[in-house]
């Protein structure tokens, strides 16, 4: 695509060197907007091909390291805890952050939507007596 992209530009220089040689106004104006046109495909066709490569790598995570749904929260195979918001609208993998500790849990928070998430299953996960609130 991008051989075929600058094929394109060449030979529309060369017309419009053409337009300019032969003193043909209109000619020359329709060809200088057909230039501008293909500078703007030549942007959108980049950035494509960055969202291609974006997407192809986050396939192949995916493949490699699926997430599943576990006590409000998604985990990756070596347990860490991934925002459900995030991932469910966006499919974006965001790392929660603990924030508290409580007799229920931890809270988890997303740095990016600033969602907090109580992650009562990650106690009974590791075998343990969830740990008590501390005196004030
Ligand atoms: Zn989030």
């Amino acid at each position: 695509m991008a051989d075929l992209l600058a094929t394109i530009s060449s030979k529309t220089s060369a017309i419009l060197k053409l337009a300019k040689t032969f003193g043909n106004a209109e000619l020359y104006e329709k060809i200088s907007d057909l230039k501008i046109q293909l500078a703007k495909l030549k942007t959108k066709h980049a950035a494509l091909i960055n969202e291609n490569r974006k997407l192809k790598t986050e396939l192949i995570e995916s493949k490699n390291n699926p997430l599943n749904y576990d006590s409000a929260v998604y985990r990756d195979g070596k347990n860490a805890a991934f925002c459900p918001a995030c991932y469910d609208s966006h499919h974006k993998r965001i790392h929660l952050k603990p924030t508290l500790i409580s007799f229920i849990g931890e809270e988890l928070s997303c740095p990016v939507c600033k969602n907090e998430f109580a992650d009562a299953g990650k106690n009974r996960r590791r075998g343990r007596p969830p740990k008590a609130k501390p005196d004030k």
